[in-house]
């Protein structure tokens, strides 16, 4: 097999919060040299099949993908699973129960704008959702700055949509031990999302990193569009006191939105395992 040499392993399409189908995605990653890609829709793998096949169309290879919304010490983890196998029926009705509980809190959303006079909102956020199981704060995001409240999405999450705001209402998601299991299980690998991005203190951050590994958790995304370049060196040095492989990718979502484009990111730091060296009987 010829090296990878840019893996992007991580972005959302329609069949989530993207803007983009798998097949627009799978063009531009091709387009921007994308060689090994993965659609990671949230709590989803309904477009894995498109994107597989829309991934060979454009001469790219192809590692099934999805991210997991998790609940930890009380905060909301991402984690992403790559490589499983997309039929998998107790994955598949892991998922389902995670994004179960989607339409709910999008009502009570909802209900939070309305106090401060924000009417429609889960109307408005509807318009923007492209799979009725998953309405999520992004296309609440989408709604309020059509709707003239904000300027972009960034803005609307300060303001309306993260803890402590009008819009925000707490949720419980999966288990990381849950998550962890539904993806190896499925013959598939584990990889924390964009570990720089959560609210933890040292000691809640060594905690998820020691229960992730004691679960069967086998990487960490480094390079990643959430991440500042302080990021990546910082993570790199985790993933290698951890015993961690290093995952790759943009996290892209809209042209319109994403600050970075799929396959744009730097390479990863030298001395790290990349994640699809572990995954090579699983790259179709
Ligand atoms: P949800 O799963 O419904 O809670 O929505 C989470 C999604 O909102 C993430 O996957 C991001 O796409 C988006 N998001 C979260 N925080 C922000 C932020 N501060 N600015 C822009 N988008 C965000
Ligand atoms: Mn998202
Ligand atoms: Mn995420
Ligand atoms: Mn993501």
């Amino acid at each position: 097999m010829t090296p990878i040499r840019n893996a992007d392993l991580h972005c959302h399409s329609v069949v989530s919060d993207g803007t983009l189908t798998p097949e627009e995605l799978a063009v531009r990653a091709a387009a921007n040299g994308v060689d090994l890609w993965s659609l990671t829709d949230h709590d989803e793998v309904g477009g894995q099949h498109r994107a597989a096949a829309a991934a060979r169309a454009s001469g790219m290879r192809y590692l099934t993908g999805t991210e997991i919304s998790v609940t930890f010490a009380g905060e909301t983890v991402h984690i992403v699973g790559l490589g499983f196998d997309p039929d998998d029926a107790a994955m598949s009705q892991g998922l389902y129960d995670t994004r179960n509980g989607r339409g709910r809190r999008a009502q009570e959303m909802s209900e939070g704008l309305a106090k401060v006079g924000i009417h429609g909102a889960y109307e408005g956020a509807l318009k923007f959702v492209g799979n009725p199981e998953l309405i999520s704060r992004t296309h609440f995001a989408r709604f309020l700055v059509e709707a003239g409240h904000c300027r972009d999405t960034n803005e609307v999450f300060r303001k309306f949509l993260t803890e402590g705001k009008p819009g925000f209402v707490p949720h419980r998601w999966a288990s990381l031990k849950d998550a962890i299991h539904w993806i190896n299980e499925a013959g598939g690998l584990a990889v924390i999302a964009h570990p720089g991005r959560y609210r933890f203190t040292a000691n809640e951050e060594y905690a998820l990193f020691l229960e992730f590994k004691a679960h069967g958790g086998r990487a960490i995304e480094v390079v990643t569009g959430s991440h500042t370049p302080a990021e990546y060196d910082e993570y790199a040095a985790k993933a290698l006191e951890f015993g961690f492989a290093a995952s790759r990718g943009s996290d892209f979502h809209s042209p319109d939105e994403s600050h970075c484009d799929l396959g744009s990111l730097p390479a990863l730091p030298g001395a790290l395992e990349p994640v699809w060296d572990l995954l090579e009987s699983r790259i179709q």
